[in-house]
């Protein structure tokens, strides 16, 4: 049986938009790492039989912040007039309890310190449950609950609530890839922080890349420093942009993949519907 031509399951303008959507974390990524250039997708188009379309990649040198358009000298300007914002990425401190399994850089959830992770995370639990089966076991049957059973079923009570109060940004972490790290897992000098785990294509899971960074920029509306938050009764279950001096008023969508969010409010949008086109 004839091989499934690559162009059938993976067409070259889905391969050109998944790396255009990337650009902007890829671009940051290597002026972290202090490279000098920057790897770029060419596509060669094929068509027709025996004209194949080639993928590859070159390594181009990274254009310096100050010698290039005013767009970079000035990103503000550009972001000031249309409602968006570009956020930027950079590590954040964990809590002193969490980092030694966490350490300074992104690592693989398939790594020691992945399954270190998961592995605590699970004991935890796994003594909450303990704690429940106990009372479950020493106080089934009719007599009456003492003043001793009633203390130590609040005090189990409690403890299962703060902790998944506290553990709720890694238990979501798998479905919803970024969470907002609370302060409990936050080093004490590090006001946000969010979990992300990158996947990777083949895992199910518990794979991928885990990192803790903090995401955020500059208010196209007042410069003030826009952090993520949740998106609370306004926004239910997303994670949205509030400028630290106007939170109610100056908000922003948050995508992760594109680090591009535009204004939720029609008022700060120069197009009435509030859909501002993301590349001008
Ligand atoms: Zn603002």
């Amino acid at each position: 049986m004839p091989e499934t031509p690559a162009s059938r399951w993976l067409p070259s303008a889905e391969v050109r938009r998944w790396w255009d959507a990337r650009q902007a974390s890829l671009e940051q990524a290597c002026r972290h790492a202090e490279l000098s250039v920057i790897p770029q997708l060419t596509l060669q188009t094929g068509g027709g039989r025996g004209n194949t379309t080639l993928y590859r990649l070159d390594f181009l040198p990274l254009p310096a912040i100050d010698d290039t358009s005013d767009d970079r000298l000035y990103p503000e300007s550009r972001t000031a007039t249309s409602g968006l914002v570009e956020y930027q990425v950079e590590p954040a401190k964990a809590a002193w309890w969490l980092r030694p399994i966490l350490g300074k850089q992104p690592f693989r959830m398939r790594s020691w310190r992945g399954y270190l992770l998961v592995g605590a995370t699970i004991l935890e639990a796994l003594a909450l449950l303990l704690l429940w089966f106990v009372a479950f076991v020493t106080m089934r049957g009719s007599r009456p609950l003492s003043a001793g059973d009633l203390s130590y079923l609040l005090t189990a009570a409690a403890l299962s609530y703060l902790w998944v109060q506290a553990m709720r940004p890694l238990i979501r972490l798998p479905a919803d890839r970024v969470t907002i790290a609370n302060d409990i897992l936050l080093a004490y000098d590090q006001f946000h922080g969010q979990f992300k785990l990158v996947r990777d294509a083949k895992s199910k899971l518990a794979g991928g890349w885990f990192q803790l960074v903090r995401h955020h920029a500059s208010c196209s509306i007042c410069s003030g420093d826009v952090e993520i938050a949740d998106g609370g009764e306004a926004f239910p279950g997303r994670l949205i942009g509030r400028c630290s001096d106007s939170p109610l008023e100056h908000a922003f969508s948050f995508d992760p993949v594109t680090l591009r969010g535009r204004s939720l409010y029609p008022d700060f949008s120069p197009d009435p519907h509030g859909q501002v086109p993301l590349v001008p």
